[in-house]
């Protein structure tokens, strides 16, 4: 058993077949990573992987956990193919997320939009992240305030990704 991690994928380059290795351990697993394509193939186990542009330029991956289809920075590699830790039970639930964890704020941010536009996605599979229009009939005060949560929110989590991967160097 072990993590991959898509920030690791990522920075080894956008098209290749590699040999990796997580880091602080001496397991060695096989990747035919395509960006073009958004998939990974891990060991032989096929993994979607998606883009999102950010709001300052650059893009974002994750993986989609082929078990409950959300987005995943990490999954883990078990005998019986990838998932994520959330369904393996490793974490019971996103109570567990902490303050600095930028999708703790994400979703924070989604929940607000998702109040306006309920197929909003903070994580859009091609193209701009794109705040819903005004519903007839709402007063422009109540949707503005709501627009200011969403981006303060927003704000946060980008900042907390910068620092996570900032962290990484
Ligand atoms: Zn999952």
């Amino acid at each position: 058993m072990f993590t991959v991690d898509i920030k690791i994928f990522h920075q080894a380059g956008s098209e290749y077949d590699a040999y990796l290795t997580p880091p602080g351990s001496d397991i060695k697993y096989l990747v035919s990573y395509s960006e073009v394509k958004g998939e990974a193939i891990i060991n032989g186990h096929k993994v979607i992987v998606t883009g999102a542009e950010m709001g300052f330029g650059g893009l974002r991956y994750f993986f989609i956990c082929p078990e409950c289809r959300d987005r995943k920075q990490k999954l883990v590699m078990t005998n019986s193919g990838l998932s994520c830790k959330k369904c393996l039970g490793i974490v019971p639930s996103s109570l567990n997320r902490s303050k600095n964890d930028c999708n703790y704020y994400w979703d924070l941010a989604e929940k607000v939009a998702r109040t306006l536009d309920p197929t909003f996605s903070i994580y859009p599979a091609i193209g701009h992240i794109r705040f819903p229009d005004k519903p007839k009939g709402m007063h422009w005060e109540t949707y503005s305030k709501k627009y200011m949560k969403y981006k303060e929110y927003k704000k946060k989590g980008d900042q907390a990704w910068m620092g996570a991967v900032g962290s990484l160097r």
